[in-house]
């Protein structure tokens, strides 16, 4: 790790749910992938802004490839890079995907399932942050890549390690969320959902 000062903030997310820091331009956001194979659903939301938002949409399109890497932005909806990716333990991430929500899981038999959707919204009403439409996550840790020109893809376990993160330079004030993703009907999450750090250095 290239930053052993102490974080200015920190949140231990817990299994099947979110939370979210404030980050100040310049500073350090890392989220840390606790005991392994859980996804990370992150947003990013510019202050001030109800439409200005991480878009994985945008971000993919302006880096020319389809996953995120080292030394390359993400991008808001408004074509403006948001964070830097300075250091990444996994290098497997995913571009691609909504976030889960209550639809998926009622079509998966489970009712009232907690869900990233939720998560989002419960974080973002925590900081009376109030937004337009609905926004798409950059899902960290998430293994699901496209396996044939075709374009099929494939739900496939996490191959994040215990320890393994990803740490962004913000290049804007930012509120970041980030949900521990509460998948747990599928390999995603290696079978068990599990928690998260979402952390700010300077
Ligand atoms: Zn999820």
């Amino acid at each position: 790790m290239s930053n052993q000062s102490a974080a200015l903030s920190q949140v231990h997310i817990m299994p099947q749910t979110g939370g979210g820091v404030r980050a100040l331009r310049a500073q350090r956001v890392r989220v840390t992938c606790l005991q392994g194979k859980q996804v990370g659903d992150l947003f990013a939301f510019v202050p001030g802004s109800r439409d200005e938002y991480l878009s994985p949409g945008y971000t993919l399109r302006s880096l020319g490839r389809l996953y995120p890497e080292v030394g390359k932005p993400l991008y808001s909806a408004h074509r403006r890079p948001l964070l830097m990716i300075e250091e990444d333990t996994v290098g497997v991430h995913d571009l691609l995907m909504p976030a889960c929500d209550n639809n998926l899981y009622e079509q998966m038999g489970a009712k009232n399932h907690p869900s990233c959707r939720d998560n989002l919204n419960a974080t973002l009403q925590d900081f009376e942050v109030d937004i337009e439409g609905n926004p798409d996550p950059v899902n960290l840790f998430q293994n699901t890549p496209v396996v044939n020109l075709d374009g099929r893809w494939e739900i496939r376990e996490s191959v994040a390690k215990p320890g393994d993160y990803i740490q962004f330079k913000a290049l804007e004030d930012l509120l970041v969320i980030v949900a521990a993703c509460s998948m747990d009907l599928s390999d995603l999450n290696g079978g068990a959902c599990t928690d998260l750090m979402l952390e700010v250095f300077e």
